[in-house]
């Protein structure tokens, strides 16, 4: 097994904004080296349509390797129209596949939190997200997404048939229900477990081993089951009584996605995808912003790095343990917002226009 290299950090800019936002990270690692005596080797490489011009595969086996290697993986973005048409396992997006599978990235972290500077960006009434902070953990390589058997085939009638199978183990729901039970110690201590037991089997076990789980190991965590639909629901009606949901792969894609929106920004959320702690307690992680490579912005300075900055912030607390140049780090982004700095997708009337790169040079300048 190959070893990950402490301290070394992967950047994957990636397509479309994915570098110009990763370029903004870059600038902060440099600064935590020169400023706080940290020692993060960088190396950046090619993945997803980048890498596909360059190479003829959305990512080679050396960068693979080094993402191996790589305590963590900093990803921008991958994809865009060049590539739409590129077949399946040539596409950008095939290089966040192979990343979060081979890395064995099963637990997915996607906070969702609105900031009280852009209460007004959300959809939602002010009292309902204002000071909204959950975190949603997604299963990420099990479930209907990877069962078997899957396909489309004929079937007698001269019609066809899709087929997908949603299947979990009792380990694959132990270790990420374990890493929800672990960040809700450190948050509210509450988590809510998310299925649908009431209709299907797996859904059943999924409920009952998290309970077992519970009992087991985090009686001290207060724990609630909900059905994934009412989830939904709730999260328009009442986000703020959650702390940590944890849910599976397909419940958990379409749960942040909506809990995401409740802070109606995009540019601002970050995201990490964690693997198994080995027996030297060393965990493969790859941190990205929640969007995509935006490439009707791209190449113009505008996109918002904040995001991608956030995520480096799950880095440092995550694999890092950096939790104090975390926290000094978020601090910033806030008070750069309560500066009333903007990109162009957060401005509002009363705030100043700044761009990409601006925007890092004043997070950076709070850090100072
Ligand atoms: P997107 O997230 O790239 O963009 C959606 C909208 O949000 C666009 O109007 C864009 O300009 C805006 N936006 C996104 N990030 C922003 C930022 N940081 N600052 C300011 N504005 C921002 O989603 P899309 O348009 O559906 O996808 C574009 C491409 O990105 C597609 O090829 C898609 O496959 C790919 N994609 C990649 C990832 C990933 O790499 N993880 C995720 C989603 C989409």
């Amino acid at each position: 097994m190959i070893k990950v290299k402490k301290r070394k950090i992967l950047l994957l800019p990636g397509d479309g904004i994915g570098p110009e936002v990763i370029k903004e990270v870059r600038k902060i690692i440099q600064w935590f080296n020169k400023n706080k005596s940290l020692d993060f080797e960088i190396d950046e490489d090619l993945a997803g349509g980048a890498a596909y011009d360059k190479h003829g595969t959305p990512i080679t086996d050396e960068v693979f390797y080094k993402a191996l290697e790589s305590e963590v993986v900093m990803l921008g973005a991958v994809g865009g129209p060049k590539w739409d048409n590129l077949e399946f396992s040539k596409k950008p997006e095939r290089a966040l596949l192979k990343l979060r599978k081979e890395l064995k990235l099963f637990a997915n972290l996607r906070p969702a939190i609105c900031f009280k500077q852009l209460v007004s960006a959300s959809s939602l009434k002010p009292e309902i997200v204002s000071g909204l902070d959950i975190m949603i953990v997604r299963e990420l390589t099990g479930g209907i997404y990877f069962g078997e058997p899957r396909g489309i085939k004929p079937i007698d009638n001269g019609e066809r048939k899709g087929i997908n199978t949603h299947a979990y183990t009792t380990s694959e729901i132990v270790r990420v229900a374990k890493v929800a039970f672990d960040l809700a110690k450190k948050r509210s201590n509450k988590v809510t477990s998310c299925e649908k037991s009431n209709v299907m089997e797996a859904g059943q076990l999924w409920k009952e081993e998290v309970q077992v789980l519970h009992d087991k190991e985090y009686k001290e965590v207060e724990l609630n089951h909900m059905l994934a639909d009412n989830c939904a629901m709730q999260l328009l009606r009442n986000p703020k009584q959650f702390d940590v949901i944890v849910t599976d792969n397909l419940f958990g894609d379409m749960l942040s996605d909506q809990a995401s929106m409740l802070t109606g920004s995009l540019g601002l959320l970050p995201s990490a995808s964690l693997g198994s702690k080995n027996k030297n307690g060393e965990m493969r992680a790859m941190y990205e912003p929640i969007h995509g490579a935006a490439p009707d912005i791209a190449g113009k300075g505008v996109a918002n790095p904040i995001a991608t900055i956030l995520s480096f912030a799950m880095a440092l607390k995550y694999s890092l343990d950096l939790d104090k140049e975390a926290d000094g780090l978020e601090n910033a982004v806030q008070n750069v917002l309560d500066d009333g700095l903007r990109t162009k997708d957060i401005l509002t009337k009363g705030t100043k226009e700044v761009s990409t790169s601006e925007m890092g040079d004043a997070i950076i300048s709070k850090l100072k």
